[in-house]
Parts: structure tokens; sequence; C-alpha cells
């Protein structure tokens, strides 16, 4: 699935190679897949697509936000699999989700992996919709700064019991991160996924803090992870610190063998040692 990095990768990408072209058509999938959402019938899509120029696109959390104007935004959201651009001339995939051919003969394809939204909306109605409404701030924004991170933590301390992963991975509390980045956050920290929030120090709370921005920063200037694939199908360049290949392997801290555990919704991996 694509977090933070790889969205704003993507949406970089699509600024340096897409923003300015007009759509000759835009088609709704032709390959039927049943978490794909849309809102729009393929004809409305059709329709509404035609004629309208790529703006600038941007992300906020595992969004991304094209405006198709005048007048209108798509919509990508919470999904994996591929967002290709495909110069005039190339080959398109066989199946896609979504489709738009520029009058220059370039094309943009998107095809789901697991699930995703590919909605079209009036611009502004966009904001509207579950998920983006309301949104928390997201670790790239101004907002996202050590009191907000602290009052976040004090907030989630008075409800139900939580750990480090469920602040990391769930209910988008941190919009953007996910199960692939907040491993090696957690790491980064010295913080074990089951560590409950509720007694982390200040020293922790702020390494956990300083954690997020540095592996956001190293994954977002290495285009995304190496297990997904950006705009142009080329793999991201940063490399996971603690992925399935390192179960096993020697901590790169301290030499303890790394270990993997099954804990809300999705595999962990982490040193025994450093993490505690
Ligand atoms: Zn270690």
């Amino acid at each position: 699935m694509f977090e933070l990095p790889e969205y704003i990768t993507l949406a970089r990408q699509i600024n340096e190679t897409v923003t300015g072209k007009t759509i000759q058509r835009g088609a709704l999938g032709n390959s039927p897949h049943k978490f794909v959402w849309y809102n729009r019938t393929h004809e409305e899509f059709a329709a509404l697509t035609a004629g309208k120029t790529v703006g600038q696109a941007h992300v906020r959390g595992r969004w991304l936000f094209i405006p198709l104007e005048p007048g209108y935004v798509l919509l990508l959201g919470e999904c994996g699999g591929r967002l290709l651009y495909h110069p005039p001339g190339a080959r398109l995939p066989g199946k896609y989700h979504l489709w738009l051919t520029f009058t220059d003969g370039s094309a943009l394809t998107a095809m789901t992996q697991m699930w995703g939204a590919m909605e079209l909306y009036e611009a502004g109605r966009e904001q509207e919709r579950q998920y983006v409404k309301g949104m928390r701030p997201t670790p790239v924004e101004p907002a996202f700064t050590f009191d907000y991170f602290a009052s976040l933590i004090a907030e989630l301390r008075t409800g139900e019991k939580r750990s480090v992963k469920a602040l990391l991975t769930q209910e988008q509390l941190i919009p953007g991160l996910g199960n692939a980045i907040a491993q090696d956050i957690m790491f980064r920290a010295g913080l074990h996924p089951r560590h409950p929030l509720g007694d982390l120090s200040e020293a922790q709370a702020r390494a956990l803090y300083d954690a997020i921005r540095a592996t956001l920063d190293a994954a977002i200037v290495g285009g995304g992870r190496d297990d997904e694939f950006d705009l142009h199908d080329q793999p991201g360049r940063y490399k996971r610190l603690m992925a399935s290949r390192a179960v096993g392997q020697p901590c790169p801290t301290c030499g303890a063998a790394i270990e993997k555990i099954q804990y809300l919704g999705g595999a962990c991996y982490f040193c025994p040692r450093c993490q505690i």
C-alpha cells in the first residue's frame, strides 16, 4: 500500500510530467474490482473529464488530489498498486481501474491492488469526503509540532489503552503512516510495537516524534519504499531496515537477531534488545 512517502513522490512526478496536459478521454476501469470505490458512472466520468487540464497535484495523508481544471478534482486515496505515466506511443497495461489519455498521446493509468478510492468531485467538494474532512495534521505539515504530538498522545491516554503501533497505524491518528513505514519509525525510536502509549516518558515521546520525522524524510528523499513503484514504474530507493528480509539477521545497532510478530493486523519486525 502507498503511504505518505509514495504519495508525495507520485504527486511530485505528476507535477513534473503530467500537469498542464489536456485530457482527451477519461475512463473508469475495464477490470471490475469490488474494492475500488467510484463515485461516478462510466458515462459521467468520460463526460466530466474530456477537455480538462491537469493542475498541480498535492497530497494529504494517504490521499492524492489531482485538479482537473476547470472545476474538478480527481481524488485517489488509500490505494496500493500502480499509478503509471505512459509516454506517447507506449503500450498501455491490459487492465486498469482508471485511465486518462491526453491530447499529446500520453496517458495515465491506475490499477489498485487491494482497495482504494478513485473519485471525481466538483472542486471543493472533495474536502467533504469521509476521511478527508476533519483529517488530523499530517507529519509533513507545519502543524505537526512536538507540542501537537504530545497533545495527541495525552488525548489518546484518556481513552482505551493503545500501544505505539496503534498510534502509528490505526484510524489515521497520524495520517499517511502505515504498517510499512511504522516498523522503521519504531526501530529508530527504540520502542517495541506493544509499548503502551500511557507510560511513554517525555524522552521516549520526543524520540518517537524525531523518528517519525527522520524516517519520513529519508523515505521521501528516496522516492518511496523499494517495494512500491513510482509514476515511471521504477521502485523507490528507500530500503526498510525492519522488513521481512531482516528476520533472523543481526540488528544494525546491537547485533541481536531481528524478530517478527503478528500484531494489530500486520507483521511487526523489531530488535528485541533495542526496542523496549
Ligand atoms: Zn538492536
